[in-house]
């Protein structure tokens, strides 16, 4: 039985079978801790994924009560929640899915302070922030301590995903060596959209966790749900990029 009780193992049956993840796979998500920064329509369905999957711990950050105008698209979120931390609410979600995953939540927003903190008491980040000063701080904590971050980004009907892999991969500054311009809170976005760009992102998590199949690693997955066309764009590292390259 290893690390697993009989109930336990009973939840992981249909995904058991997967080519290329068997026990092995299933052993090496329990013992990952995973990083999600923001619980929303990205990093909820992130959530609620590797929940489902048996990943053993989860490390939550995401500050402030859910709103009425969050619920088009935050699937851990429930409209009697409306005015409470959304953090709290997620972790109780994702418990009541599966009592055998331990959840950590931090009612803040990641930000240059905790990064490292939170980052190197994790195995795997997920990045599903909105704002680029939190994506670069998770990005940084990542390459300098050397942890795979899964990037994952929506806006409107378009999506992008990406997995990087510190001193193998391009990293988030290689893609974006000068700051975008900032962000405004609410943009246009539908939850099924989310959703789509949350799926790949947490499939892609499990691949880097158990080298199942291959990753997007020197890949962005780019899509466009109104068209529904997918795009995968080769990226290559910057030998002079501020975060992973010569110097830095
Ligand atoms: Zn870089």
């Amino acid at each position: 039985m290893g690390p697993f009780s009989e109930d336990e193992l009973k939840i992981y049956e249909w995904q058991l079978d997967l080519p290329g993840f068997g026990r092995e796979g299933q052993e090496r998500l329990k013992n990952t801790t995973a990083l999600v920064s923001r619980v929303g329509g990205l990093g909820g369905a992130v959530c609620y994924s590797l929940a489902a999957a048996g990943i053993g711990r989860m490390i939550l950050a995401h500050a402030g009560p859910l709103r009425a105008n969050d619920l088009n698209r935050q699937i851990l979120m429930t409209h009697a929640h409306v005015g409470l931390p959304r953090v709290t609410r997620a972790a109780q979600r994702l418990r009541d899915l599966n009592p055998y995953v331990e959840v950590e939540a931090h009612d803040c927003n990641i930000t240059t302070e905790n990064a490292r903190d939170l980052v190197g008491r994790s195995d795997i980040v997920f990045d599903c922030a909105p704002i680029f000063p939190e994506r670069f701080a998770m990005n940084r904590a990542c390459v300098e301590l050397g942890k795979p971050m899964i990037e994952a980004a929506v806006f409107g009907m378009e999506g992008q995903v990406t997995t990087v892999l510190p001193q193998h991969s391009p990293c988030l500054t290689c893609l974006y060596p000068e700051d975008p311009p900032a962000w405004k809170r609410r943009f246009p976005v539908l939850g099924a959209v989310s959703a789509l760009a949350a799926a790949i992102a947490a499939t892609e998590g499990v691949k880097v966790l158990t080298g199942l199949g291959e990753t997007l690693a020197g890949t962005l997955l780019y899509f466009n749900a109104a068209t529904m066309s997918f795009r995968r764009i080769p990226i290559a590292r910057r030998p002079d990029c501020a975060v992973c390259g010569h110097g830095s």
